[in-house]
């Protein structure tokens, strides 16, 4: 797929889209972006190749590849196929072209997605990333891809321009699904820490101390190597992953566990707390922030 003859249409210009579409102009790639927050395209003030566009619609129209990145399966489900009032770009992609659906979607949605894309002639591709805006922005993300291997090979070339390991891990959803799955373990790993820092620190000990020893034991994890330090100790709790979406991705893996009919004791716990966080804390608040609202509950 090279950028001489692919358009891409790009739904979904948040704080994960802004930086993964620049890094597919800087490989030479046309763009049409489109998002309901029309400031956005300031942010592309410059970029050669770039047109903000004022609809999906607009978007899609002679793309050979539609990216989305937008927060959750029911937005990416309206897009597609619609929602009261207005009709959903499915039923108009281009018939051979690709729809990658880069989100942190459900896996289940995404293989239905799939079927119902598949009667359309369109390819369907579910490959979202993990790495957070900083890898986002240096192009390092990792990136899970699901779909036939076909279709992986012919995408991959377009998805090396935005990330650094690809990995391909089966049909349609597997990715979605693996995805989930990682993010429900390192919202685990997050409530733990955040849970043990605070614990840690009514005891008298300095958390900073605390945490250089789970860094060099084996409670290390990504929490106490990149979030602890950076984001949580220094209450800038700003790394720009917010808690409504860790709290929708370990709802996801919860439906997903439960639905294989397996062990979900811990699941149900982080979906508890998860959302009990994000409730106290509000709209806009980050993920790291889970320290903050775990400080707030101790009696
Ligand atoms: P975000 O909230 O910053 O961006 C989402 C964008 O979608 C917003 O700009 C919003 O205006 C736009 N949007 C919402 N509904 C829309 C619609 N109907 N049509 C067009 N645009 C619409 O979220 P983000 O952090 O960029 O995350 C996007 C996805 O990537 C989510 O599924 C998230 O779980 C996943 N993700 C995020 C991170 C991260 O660190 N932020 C990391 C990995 C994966």
């Amino acid at each position: 797929m090279k950028p001489s003859d692919t358009k891409i249409a790009f739904v979904g210009l948040g704080l994960m889209g802004v930086p993964m579409a620049k890094n597919l102009l800087k490989a030479g790639f046309q763009i049409a972006g489109f998002d309901l927050n029309k400031e956005v395209a300031e942010k592309f003030s410059g970029e050669k190749g770039f047109h903000f566009v004022s609809s999906p619609e607009q978007a899609i129209q002679n793309a050979n590849v539609t990216i989305l990145m937008l927060p959750d399966s029911s937005i990416i489900d309206a897009v597609l196929w619609g929602s009261a009032g207005s009709a959903g770009i499915a039923s108009k992609l281009s018939r051979n072209s690709y729809l990658i659906d880069m989100s942190s979607s459900s896996p289940i949605s995404s293989k239905e997605n799939n079927k119902k894309l598949d009667q359309l002639g369109v390819k369907f591709i579910d490959a979202p990333v993990s790495g957070g805006v900083k890898k986002a922005i240096d192009g390092s993300l990792a990136i899970i891809v699901g779909g036939t291997k076909e279709h992986f090979e012919e995408v991959q070339g377009l998805l090396e321009c935005m990330g650094k390991s690809i990995v391909h891990v089966g049909d349609a959803g597997a990715a979605h699904a693996v995805k989930a799955l990682n993010n429900y373990v390192s919202a685990a790993g997050l409530i733990a820490v955040s849970e043990a820092l605070n614990a840690a620190n009514k005891f008298g000990l300095d958390p900073h101390v605390v945490n250089k020893v789970f860094n060099a034991s084996t409670g290390r994890n990504n929490t106490t190597e990149n979030k602890v330090e950076n984001f949580m100790l220094n209450d800038a709790f700003n790394s720009g992953f917010s808690l409504a979406l860790m709290s929708k991705d370990v709802q996801i893996a919860l439906s997903f566990i439960e639905g294989m009919n397996c062990y979900a004791n811990l699941a149900k716990q982080c979906v508890i707390t998860a959302s009990e966080a994000n409730e106290k804390l509000g709209k806009g608040a980050d993920h790291t922030a889970m320290y903050d609202y775990v400080r707030s509950q101790a009696r």
